[in-house]
């Protein structure tokens, strides 16, 4: 009777599978009853935890996934879930009510590396406590661009523009010392910190202001070192002015006494923007000091500011008394207009000797500022 072996052949096969399922099926759903069990209980019962941790793993959305004992009732005791949160970026930075606050001044302006120069700006400030940043735009409207950036950073910020006159701007593709880059942008945060905050308030939170242009990289140590900054502090810049690093000539006993620089070490002050930080009190007792726009030689912009709000003893050296370069890099090897290894307007670029497609490349540099580099003179 071929029809029954075929019924009992077919029953053997399904048989198995049918009883499979069953089994695989029960344990995917006893989670579920165990949840909706625990949901029943008293505020009291320890199942009570559980909705609430759910509702907590959400929240802190930084873990992706979160085991959790549900309940500790006898039918589900054995059972770990594994509750899956949403994935949400959402990184404050760290915020003290006793730390200065940190006023980081950037003039920028649209090009198409601007985007990569900012987010890379914005992912370096996520990891300074107590960071305002004052986003300057050299344009005419604030740019739907920086304005969306600044939204996602979750940085407390600033956003504010000018633009500067075009009988500032470049000429083509010459680069005119005497030409102030992100001279009016970096006044008008000035101007913005004095009408914001008063010299005679003696319970607004202490603060610091330092300018830092969108093109360089910032060590985290540098933020620290400024944080106590009393009236002017200075340390040394790397690939800056011909050299290797540029730092202020400091004495025995702590002070600065000259300038280790190759272009125009008698400035008065022969400091690269990013070499220095004013205590807040300063700029708002000194309301006349302001950055020069009209007269100014090349490399003086800095001296202009400076002379204004200090005298040379007044400085304070940072960073091991300026014995370690903390910050470097002036990232303009992006920058289609220069040339590599071309020297403009004081700054020298650095290669390595590696080179694609003849072009000599620049990231072996981009290590050795990411880490303090003793100075041996
Ligand atoms: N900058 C600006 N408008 C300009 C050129 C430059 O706002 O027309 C900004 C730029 O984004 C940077 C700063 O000014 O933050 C200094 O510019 P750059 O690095 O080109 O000049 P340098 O380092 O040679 O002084
Ligand atoms: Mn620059």
């Amino acid at each position: 009777m071929p029809k029954r072996r075929d019924i009992l052949a077919i029953v053997l096969i399904v048989l198995p599978w049918t009883l499979l399922i069953t089994v695989w099926h029960q344990s995917a759903i006893t989670p579920l009853l165990a949840a909706r069990k625990c949901k029943g209980h008293s505020s009291n019962s320890p199942c009570r935890g559980f909705y609430d941790d759910r509702h907590e793993s959400r929240r802190d959305s930084r873990n992706a996934f979160t085991l959790k004992e549900p309940c500790t009732s006898e039918n589900t005791k054995d059972i770990v879930e594994v509750v899956r949160t949403e994935y949400v970026y959402s990184r404050q930075p760290p915020w003290s009510d006793v730390l200065p606050t940190l006023h980081v001044i950037t003039p920028t302006y649209s090009r198409p590396v601007q985007k990569a120069e900012l987010t890379r700006l914005a992912n370096t400030f996520l990891h300074v406590p107590n960071l305002h940043w004052i986003l300057v735009e050299d344009s005419q409207r604030r740019t739907l661009l920086v304005t969306r950036l600044l939204q996602e950073t979750g940085l407390n910020y600033t956003h504010l523009n000018v633009e500067t006159p075009r009988n500032y701007k470049l000429r083509g593709d010459m680069r005119d010392p005497r030409i102030p880059r992100g001279t009016m942008q970096r006044n008008l945060a000035l101007r913005w910190l004095r009408e914001t905050f008063s010299p005679n308030n003696s319970n607004s939170q202490p603060g610091i202001v330092y300018f830092a242009d969108d093109d360089n990289t910032y060590s985290l140590d540098l933020f620290e070192e400024m944080r106590s900054t009393r009236k002017v502090s200075v340390w040394p810049v790397a690939f800056v002015g011909g050299l290797r690093y540029e730092s202020p000539k400091v004495n025995t006993l702590g002070k600065v006494y000259g300038w280790k620089t190759v272009f125009d070490p008698n400035r008065p002050f022969a400091i690269d923007m990013a070499g220095f930080a004013v205590n807040l009190r300063l700029i708002l007792f000194k309301p006349q000091a302001y950055f020069k726009l009209r007269g100014v030689k090349g490399g003086y912009q800095e001296s202009s500011l400076l002379r204004e709000l200090v005298t040379l003893s007044d400085l304070e050296p940072k960073a091991a008394n300026c014995t370690k370069v903390i910050y470097g890099w002036d990232s303009k090897w992006t920058d289609k207009r220069q040339a590599p290894g071309k020297q403009d307007q004081g700054e020298i670029y650095i290669y390595c000797n590696t080179t694609v497609k003849g072009v000599r490349q620049p990231y072996c540099l981009l290590q050795a500022v990411h880490s303090y580099v003793s100075i041996q003179a």
